[in-house]
């Protein structure tokens, strides 16, 4: 199997140490009056911006590429060699075993789909009501637990649950919260699920970009994520982990490279990475993501930590200085968290400061309830309210590589200004 076998070629090698750069830090955004400014982009948690070296690599690969694992031309060889060195690249990324699968998947959500159609029959899946929908739903039978007081209290809930269950189990818990940024107990969680045989599945969909994740440290049986928050362009991710519900799970897709051979009967391949991606695979996008993969790793997550705790520091004191402004958290001030912050304007509706911020101050910020509708109900406090309905919205700014003091500093003061009106 092609996806399991060592590769030639070298990966890009990334010689400097410093942070990369995004691109679009240049870009200038029309605001009232018609007056060009620069555009402070706030929404990372939603898409991050392309890092320079994710380009390079695309760029790169652009002129000889070709379809990957079956042509014999030097085109698809070399297409195929820089393909399954990108599966090689995810799996050191996330720290994986050398016997997990790496299966590419569209993003976060196509990877916890893949994975929910795999599950053992009768299978239930143990899932917080903090999760982002792509975590909380894709599930045919599940346990739903409140949103937990404190870090103790979820190791609690789960271990109660999980006690309750027979069968196959799966506890499925994100990494870091897209609506708070906070940081979940996921090594305690693992330890939880695996002493009542379950298995668990983390959503890191927004701690990759911020955090180094080693899922054989923390001993993870899956992790999920997406390559457009991991500063690389749209519809590549990954699903990461053990091999065995995954050889034996339906086909994700059934058509051509899934199957071993078409005879009166099917036989498909057992190796997960075939038997899930049949088709033509996105084979820029897998680059693209290996490509971000090896650029933080380069760069070193101590360098980046510390800058965004700075930001994010810097970003919260000014949240706090303002009266009327209400940051959204689960566990509290001091709760560790990455840099995705939910706040409240008093006064205002979350679309009115999102439009007010865009349409004035030339910041981008996402406005709702970031699809984890319970979660954002839970913490406003409001026990109803549809998809429309503002008062159970919030303004979420994130942050990442590329965000400057600048950034933080315009919109504490955009803030202010609206708050005095
Ligand atoms: N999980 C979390 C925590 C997220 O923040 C998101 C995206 O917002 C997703 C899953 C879904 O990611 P995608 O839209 O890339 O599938």
């Amino acid at each position: 199997n092609a996806a399991t076998e060592p590769i030639d070629e070298a990966p890009a090698a990334v010689t400097s140490r410093s942070i990369p750069a995004v691109l679009g830090a240049d870009l200038e955004v029309p605001v009232k009056g018609g007056k060009l400014v620069s555009y402070a982009n706030l929404d990372y948690a939603a898409s991050a911006p392309c890092l320079e070296p994710v380009s390079a690599a695309v760029t790169a690969a652009l002129p000889a590429y070709s379809s990957v694992h079956r042509g014999a031309g030097y085109a698809s060889q070399l297409t195929t060699a820089r393909y399954e060195q990108s599966r090689h690249t995810v799996r050191a990324f996330v720290g994986a075993r050398p016997d997990d699968a790496v299966i590419f998947t569209r993003n976060t959500t196509d990877a916890t789909n893949l994975l929910a159609r795999c599950l053992p029959a009768g299978t239930t899946a143990v899932v917080f009501d903090t999760e982002h929908h792509a975590s909380l739903l894709p599930w045919a039978r599940s346990v739903r637990l409140a949103p937990p007081a404190f870090p103790g209290a979820a190791v609690r809930a789960a271990d109660e649950a999980l006690a309750g269950i027979e069968g196959p189990k799966l506890l499925v818990v994100t990494a870091a919260s897209n609506v708070t940024g906070e940081l979940w107990p996921i090594a305690a969680l693992a330890h939880i699920a695996h002493r009542h045989g379950a298995r668990i599945l983390v959503d890191a969909a927004q701690l990759v970009p911020h955090r180094r994740l080693n899922l054989t440290a923390l001993d993870l049986d899956y992790v999920v994520f997406s390559g457009h928050k991991l500063y690389a362009p749209f519809g590549a991710g990954a699903l990461v982990g053990r091999r065995d519900w995954l050889a034996e799970g339906e086909p994700y897709l059934k058509g051509g490279g899934a199957v071993r051979s078409v005879e009166e009967t099917i036989e498909w391949h057992d190796d997960p990475e075939p038997r899930h991606e049949a088709g033509t695979p996105n084979v820029l996008g897998a680059i693209a993501l290996a490509a971000a993969c090896d650029a933080l790793s380069a760069t070193g997550w101590t360098a980046l930590v510390r800058e965004e705790e700075e930001l994010i520091a810097r970003l919260r004191s000014g949240l706090a200085s303002i009266e009327g402004v209400r940051e959204l958290s689960l566990w509290g001030d001091d709760h560790p968290r990455v840099g995705i912050v939910s706040f409240t304007v008093a006064g205002y509706s979350a679309r009115e400061v999102a439009e007010a911020l865009s349409g004035e101050y030339g910041i981008g910020v996402r406005d709702g309830k970031f699809c984890a509708h319970p979660f954002v109900r839970h913490l406003l406090d409001v026990s109803d309210g549809g998809c429309e309905d503002d008062t159970a919205s919030a303004v979420r700014a994130s942050i990442g590589i590329g965000t400057t003091r600048e950034h933080v500093d315009r919109l504490i003061k955009a803030l202010r200004d609206l708050v005095a009106r």
